[in-house]
């Protein structure tokens, strides 16, 4: 019996049968009917280029470790965002159905809306509820998923990172890579106030948003970056913190006191946009922020051009 037949046989066999109908549920608090109308009353009327085609994006949103309260808000400015600027008509599920090969290729671009840790999986404290067979399933399955969202941008998909995306599937370095980094802690905490310099003014995805804006201030939780996979030299930085002008904070590891908030890479065939915005809910209900997540958006998805020769390689 091949891998193949003897990997169904087991699933018919039902002996895998509690693993392999897992799927995570998550007891969100509904978003308050004033930050409904905020987010309404921020949203974009157009999209910031006309899309080529109808494009069909996936936000989701499971997670295994940290679950921000933000993720509902997320979820609804996204799905209204489409809507209100006819961009994109959004799926919003954290279905793990999506992330299958042919599934996924019905998407132009996958939304992570603060994701976190191994989000095919159980949360750790769930752990002790499988046996050993069924937890390997499991991780079998995540590493299957991973690899499918990774090979989808690879081949040519959109991948968008809010926030918690890149406290994401830390075992995985093509994830790493595809995300751009890993979250290395927030010196900066949600009630700080921060200023972020608009790095790159000119540049496709922030000149339509930003205008001529050199910076801006924030109430927001700021991630630093691992020094692996985070470089220059392979991402173009839209957005970063000036530390000077931030509330001074402890914890800050970072001896080139590189503090990226956003930015955009190529990987193969496909577009990679993060922003580490969106621990707090009113960055979902931000006009300019929401236009700076539709920038992204709509880049990703493939409608808008935009330059990824790496910051370093600028001059
Ligand atoms: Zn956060």
């Amino acid at each position: 019996m091949n891998k193949r037949l003897s990997y169904l046989f087991l699933c018919a066999s039902g002996l895998l049968s509690a693993a392999s109908d897992w799927l995570p549920t998550f007891d969100d608090k509904p978003v308050a009917p004033s930050q409904i109308k905020a987010i309404e009353d921020a949203l974009p009327h157009e999209a910031i280029v006309a899309p080529e085609v109808s494009r069909r994006i996936l936000v989701f949103s499971a997670t295994a470790g940290y679950r921000h309260g933000s993720i509902p808000s997320g979820r609804l400015a996204i799905e209204k965002m489409g809507i209100s600027s006819g961009a994109y008509v959004a799926v919003v599920s954290d279905d793990f159905k999506h992330f299958e090969k042919e599934a996924l290729s019905e998407f132009d671009a996958v939304v992570l809306n603060n994701t976190s840790r191994d989000f095919f999986m159980p949360h750790r404290k769930q752990r002790k509820e499988f046996e050993g067979k069924e937890w390997r399933w499991l991780q079998e399955r995540n590493d299957r998923l991973v690899d499918n969202l990774v090979e989808f941008v690879e081949n040519g998909g959109g991948l968008v990172g809010i926030h918690a995306a890149s406290d994401a599937c830390y075992d995985h370095p093509d994830f790493g890579a595809v995300i751009g980094g890993f979250f290395d802690g927030h010196p900066w905490r949600s009630r700080n106030n921060v200023t972020l310099v608009v790095e790159d003014p000119e540049h496709a995805i922030n000149k339509p948003v930003f205008e001529a804006m050199k910076d801006f201030q924030i109430q927001e939780e700021i991630y630093q970056f691992r020094s692996e996979p985070y470089s220059r030299e392979k991402l173009r930085i839209l957005l970063h913190l000036d530390p000077k002008r931030s509330d001074a904070v402890e914890g800050m590891k970072r001896e080139d006191n590189d503090y990226p908030v956003a930015w955009v890479q190529s990987v193969g065939k496909g577009r990679v946009f993060y922003t580490s915005l969106g621990h707090n809910d009113h960055i979902f209900a931000n006009p300019l922020l929401l236009k700076h997540f539709l920038a992204g958006i709509q880049f990703a998805a493939g409608d808008l051009d935009a330059d990824t020769t790496p910051s370093a390689q600028l001059n």
